[in-house]
């Protein structure tokens, strides 16, 4: 082999070595690009609330999980078959519209970190969740009492946790724990969503006094936020004036199936007609899907 040829061969492993890193690096920006926005769902799960988040870097979170077994297909569709595990798991409050079918997400998938008030109930589902809880814990998992002005980063995405406002663990809720609702706001570069589980009027009052205005806080715990899950299913003792105006939300999207409540109220309705907020109804839509890119929001249905 002179020179020249043993140069050529070099040449030819040079360029097929090019090709082939060129393929990894556009691999590599097709995987950035596909997954850099961040997807939010809220399920219809009939009565209940429930949302499956999934972040720019495929994180994958579940807020709520309806009263029954509903979630386990909606959350199956959108992951890989082989896939189950979730990052994050969020229970707003212990009543069984929105932690049922989260058991049931519990018993069946593994879970890194679960959030939850740490409020006591004293009825057969709370004792199956706290079932639920332990073994997760013994599996691994991080267990994590919500507390305002925490804050949990997932890669990109904060999780700014607003109420319940002091450590309500092992705090016995009585015959309602919807004010001990955990308040989350999600925030994507310029993109937000406010979770507000089952809060009233009251609780709702408590988070104008601490967050309106910014007065004493960084701007990101403000209320202001471009989607609203609206707070108790669309109960006419929330989602009063003066939290929609400290909120001012685009689109507001109520959790809601058949039920004997009356929900979505008309009072409800009408307030959010006047901030002018897009009124978005699992009842009448079945899944909501947002994605954002950080900058813009796009509503998918
Ligand atoms: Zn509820």
């Amino acid at each position: 082999m002179n020179f020249l040829e043993k140069n050529t061969k070099w040449f030819y492993f040079g360029i097929i070595f090019l090709i082939c890193f060129n393929f990894f690096v556009w691999k590599e920006v097709f995987y950035l690009y596909k997954n850099s926005e961040l997807k939010v769902n809220f399920l219809n799960v009939g009565q209940g609330d429930s949302a499956f988040v999934v972040t720019p870097q495929n994180h994958q979170i579940l807020i709520d999980g309806g009263p029954d077994s509903t979630v386990l297909g909606k959350i199956a569709k959108q992951m890989p078959f082989w896939d189950k595990s979730l990052d994050l798991v969020i229970l707003s409050h212990p009543e069984k519209d929105h932690m049922q079918g989260l058991i049931e997400v519990l018993k069946r998938y593994k879970v890194n970190y679960i959030v939850w008030s740490g409020v006591k109930k004293q009825d057969a589902e709370y004792l199956e969740w706290l079932k639920v809880l332990i073994k997760q814990q013994k599996m691994g998992a991080k267990i994590i009492t919500a507390q305002v002005e925490q804050e949990i980063k997932v890669g990109n995405l904060l999780i700014d946790i607003l109420n319940p406002k002091e450590n309500l663990f092992g705090r016995d809720a009585g015959s309602s724990s919807n004010d001990t609702s955990v308040v989350a706001k999600l925030i994507y570069g310029k993109n937000s969503f406010l979770f507000t589980g089952d809060i009233d009027a009251k609780a709702e009052a408590d988070l104008i006094a601490k967050f309106s205005g910014d007065v004493g806080h960084p701007p990101i715990l403000s209320l202001k936020s471009d989607v609203l899950k609206v707070a108790h299913h669309g109960s006419k003792y929330s989602t009063t004036d003066i939290f929609l105006e400290s909120v001012k939300p685009s689109a507001a999207v109520i959790e809601v199936g058949k039920n004997t409540y009356g929900h979505p109220t008309p009072e409800a309705i009408l307030r959010l007609k006047n901030i002018g907020a897009k009124i978005l109804r699992t009842d009448q839509l079945g899944d909501i899907v947002f994605k954002s890119n950080g900058q813009n929001l796009f509503l998918l249905k």
